[in-house]
């Protein structure tokens, strides 16, 4: 055939009248515009098929199976777990509901974690993502601005779950978010703001669109910083939310409150009841609401639940028994030079005593044991010894030595 005779197998042009072909097969052509319509086609069609597989009813973790998870990596902190794993079961029960014969439409529940920092909020949110059928992303509330002020947009909590979701925008509708620090656009007192608030009022206010089920036009690489990017229509109405937050001095909020309401008959026995040492357990919407947080989004977020703070049994049971503990981490570390490492128990006691001592909790105890383990670490791997011990008065001198301030800072 000669060149000038060739048409386009799909729009049967010749080759003068366009660009260039591409030839295939038996005498097959494709002319450059057809090429370029046909990737259009493809590109929309993977967007409306999730590559998310179908969730079916046999597969999914019955909440008890979720807990159990959790207790593998997760110490203590019973309630948030339960709360959690029913919240994700939930979800998904929700999701699979076929709303158009259904006449019982299932709401979600949103959720809402109180508890002081380095409890384990981030660290359920994570290891629950492991165990997940749908995308999964932390975001953190302290970036946030109202639209216009420097940070980020409330949009670009979409922006992760997209990304997560590798830009399958059904997948991602389908995601739960984390919110880390949400106690951070907390308004500044009970009062509606009277001047004006960029980080607070105004972004409560956005994300409650979010909370309430909306389409939203979402940034596909975050921040303003691309003022030409295609935005990408996300509808939140099956986003399940997971708020954290430590609502540092919420105590004395509860403990306001409770001493309100223990006016009058049986005031006495209410109030010996009160366990002071954890008053999140009392934790009531009315005190996040005292706290900052405008009441519809309260009502957004219907389960409320705390984490307890981390005494000195949790933190000694952190360190040994995660599944990932950090004693764990090191012994594996050596196992990889085939050098048998022990910690003496008194060691481990010693780590503990020091973390609370420092205050530091449980985030103490990596830096606390990464300050007894430097040396050996450095040494270790050129020796020819085939086991180490670290003994109580070796771990004293290395943290003897140590930098305090460097270790409150970890
Ligand atoms: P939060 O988000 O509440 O501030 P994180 O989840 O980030 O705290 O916890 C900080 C670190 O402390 C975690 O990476 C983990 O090593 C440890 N940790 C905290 N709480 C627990 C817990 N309940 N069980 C096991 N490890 C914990």
């Amino acid at each position: 055939m000669a060149k000038n005779n060739k048409n386009c197998s799909f729009c049967g042009r010749l080759e003068s009248q366009v660009g260039f072909f591409i030839v295939g097969q038996d005498g097959a052509h494709i002319c450059d515009e057809c090429a370029m319509q046909a990737a259009d086609i493809v590109k929309e069609n993977s967007t409306n098929q999730s590559k998310l597989p179908k969730l079916k009813k046999e597969q999914l973790p019955k909440p008890i199976e979720i807990k159990e998870y959790l207790d593998e990596y997760v110490i203590g902190q019973d309630e948030a777990k339960k709360f959690l794993s029913v919240a994700v079961y939930n979800h998904y029960k929700r999701l699979m509901q076929d709303k158009s014969t259904d006449d019982v439409e299932i709401e979600k529940s949103n959720i809402i974690m109180v508890g002081s920092t380095g409890t384990g909020k981030t660290l359920l949110a994570k290891t629950i993502a492991k165990k997940l059928q749908v995308p999964f992303a932390i975001v953190d509330a302290t970036v946030l601005t109202e639209a216009g002020y420097v940070g980020e947009d409330i949009e670009s909590i979409l922006t992760r779950l997209l990304q997560v979701a590798e830009y399958d925008v059904t997948a991602a509708e389908r995601g739960i978010v984390f919110i880390d620090e949400i106690d951070k656009i907390a308004r500044k007192g009970d009062n509606p703001s009277i001047t004006r608030d960029v980080s607070g009022e105004g972004v409560q206010q956005g994300l409650l669109k979010l909370l309430e089920g909306s389409i939203v036009n979402v940034p596909p690489q975050g921040g303003r910083k691309h003022p030409d990017q295609k935005m990408i229509a996300v509808n939140t109405q099956n986003i399940l939310f997971v708020c954290g937050g430590a609502f540092d001095g919420i105590e004395k909020k509860i403990a306001a409150r409770l001493n309100t309401r223990v006016v009058g008959y049986g005031a006495a026995k209410d109030t010996e009841h009160i366990d002071k040492h954890n008053m999140l357990q009392y934790i009531a919407p009315q005190d996040v609401k005292s706290f900052g947080l405008i009441p519809e989004i309260i009502g957004r977020l219907p389960i409320l639940t705390y984490l307890e703070p981390l005494d000195r049994t949790a933190l000694r049971r952190i360190l040994t028994e995660p599944k990932n503990s950090i004693v764990k981490q090191y012994i594996k570390l050596f196992k990889m030079d085939h050098i048998d490492l022990i910690f003496d128990d008194n060691v481990l006691d010693y780590i503990v005593d020091k973390a609370l001592e420092f205050k530091l909790g449980a985030r103490g105890l990596r830096s606390i044991t990464e300050t007894i383990m430097m040396d050996e670490m450095y040494e270790m791997p050129s020796k020819k010894e085939s086991s180490l011990t670290i003994n109580l008065p070796y771990a004293q001198s290395k943290i003897e030595k140590a930098n305090i301030y460097r270790l409150k800072t970890a």
